[in-house]
């Protein structure tokens, strides 16, 4: 595959990359499958996968599997006797350029509103190079742990820089990741009373024309897309009611998704009483932005009230542990949402407010979080495991990802069961295997049908360049 430069990518170009899987029928056997079997996670052994180009297409006992195969001879077959096989991880929230700020100094002990101010400081200084190698580094680091679809909130476009969405999506084409990208935005500045700073905002009009050019140039809504373009103004400290509403109105002509930052701290919440008179959720749905089509990221401060709303108008979560206990925000009320029937799903959150971008981990995180406080009861392994699998799936209106099983997009993580951070728990039980222990890199990972991680590296990208680029970059212009 080529290089790709910032103006020539377009939505034929990610489709023949989207085509440019291979062509042969795989056969992964005498594996281990942990997988969601309607809502429920089951455990399959001595099992078999057969991918054809870049979907599931037969999922079965090794030993039926191999009868109906006996007749083959051009079938390419991989050894799962040492692994076991998840969906790919669905990450629902991030913000990929982040990785350039990722652990500053200044901000290691802030809670959000100081964090932005601080960081908008660094942003403004953004440009297509920078926001691309850092995503590379923050998508390299997503399918290391197994996630093979991202969405990113991509919110900063400051002025006079050529910063545009096609920084991530280069990024990702570049890696073979299945993405959603969220084509962001900021229009209040601190002199109209918002928080950014007033070079990091632009004008609506300029938003939601480059609004409609993402959408018009990359969205592809074919149930196997590797791109989709989401709508998601940044948040009610930095957006104004009347870019919200038209922004609503466009996604829905154009049939893409809503998303943004809601209900995060309790600091957003005052600002809202105090600018709006009202609270997040309350502004969000006045501004008709409640929906099957929208996703918020956070919700950490909800009234009941609130998520009985957000449950009838089946509103989703991206659900963000790590970064809720990094800022301080809160614990959000994730065993009472899944009672309710909200859709949730997970987010790791961008690499500033994290600063790690393993969503298994991050699906621990958030079980292991509901525990203090709540009983040991409160959030089970299986639940932990749905929200990163089929809750981010549901999440994304994707019905082709998240399982196992014929007719779903081969995007699947394989751990070795030889790893010492698995030894003992992987022989009781895989999935708990997998949700207890602190599980490091996914040994091999499949996105639609291509192997992007072999043998737990980078099969597209050298990682430790990237990792030295970035530490360059990071050291000459974002301490
Ligand atoms: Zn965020």
């Amino acid at each position: 595959m080529g290089h790709l430069v910032c103006g020539e990518l377009s939505l034929a170009a990610l489709r023949r990359y989207a085509g440019g899987i291979m062509t042969t029928t795989q056969h992964i056997f005498d594996t281990t499958i942990v997988t969601c079997v309607d809502n429920d996670p089951v455990v399959l052994k001595n099992h078999s996968i057969i991918l054809e180009a870049n979907v599931i297409t037969r999922v079965g006992p090794t030993n039926d599997v191999e009868r109906e195969l006996a007749s083959r001879s051009d079938i390419e077959r991989f050894d799962g006797s040492h692994h076991v096989v998840i969906p790919g991880l669905i990450n629902t929230h991030h913000h990929l350029y982040q990785s350039l700020t990722r652990g500053l100094a200044c901000v290691q002990n802030a809670e959000l509103f100081d964090w932005l101010t601080e960081l908008y400081t660094r942003w403004r200084n953004l440009s297509h190079d920078t926001v691309k190698l850092a995503a590379q580094v923050s998508i390299g680091e997503l399918l290391l742990s197994g996630c093979t679809t991202t969405s990113d909130h991509f919110y900063i476009f400051p002025q006079n820089t050529d910063v545009r969405v096609e920084s991530v999506l280069e990024a990702a084409n570049s890696l073979g990741m299945r993405i959603h990208v969220c084509r962001g935005s900021m229009s209040v500045g601190q002199s109209n009373g918002g928080l950014p700073p007033d070079d990091c905002v632009q004008d609506e009009q300029e938003i939601l024309a480059d609004c409609a050019r993402a959408v018009d140039s990359f969205h592809d809504a074919d149930p196997m897309s590797m791109v989709r373009v989401d709508l998601a103004p940044c948040s009610p400290f930095s957006i104004s009611p009347e870019l919200l509403r038209e922004t609503a109105v466009f996604a829905r002509e154009r049939g893409v998704l809503l998303h943004t930052h809601a209900a995060e701290t309790l600091d957003e919440e005052r600002y809202c009483l105090e600018r709006f008179g009202k609270r997040p959720i309350d502004y969000l749905a006045e501004c008709d932005w409640l929906g099957d089509d929208v996703y918020l990221a956070h919700c950490v401060h909800l009234s009941n009230d609130d998520i009985k709303l957000l449950a009838k108008t089946k509103t989703g979560v991206a659900h963000c542990p790590c970064s809720n206990m990094r800022l301080g925000s809160g614990v959000p009320a994730i065993p009472q949402l899944l009672r309710e029937g909200v859709r949730v799903g997970l987010g790791v959150d961008g690499s500033s407010s994290n600063d790690g971008g393993h969503v298994l981990a991050e699906a621990r995180q958030a079980m292991l979080l509901q525990r203090v406080g709540g009983g040991a009861a409160v959030m089970t392994t299986a639940d932990a495991f749905r929200i990163a699998t089929i809750g981010g799936a549901q999440l994304l209106g994707r019905k082709t990802l998240g399982r196992i099983a014929p007719g779903f997009a081969a995007d699947m993580a394989m751990y070795r069961t030889d790893d010492i951070a698995l030894a003992g728990a992987v022989a009781q039980d895989p999935l708990a295997a997998l949700m207890l222990c602190h599980v490091g890199r996914a040994d091999r990972v499949y996105v639609n049908g291509q192997v992007v991680v072999n043998e737990g590296r980078l099969t597209m990208q050298d990682e430790r360049k990237l990792a030295l680029d970035l530490n360059q970059i990071v050291a000459k212009q974002f301490r």
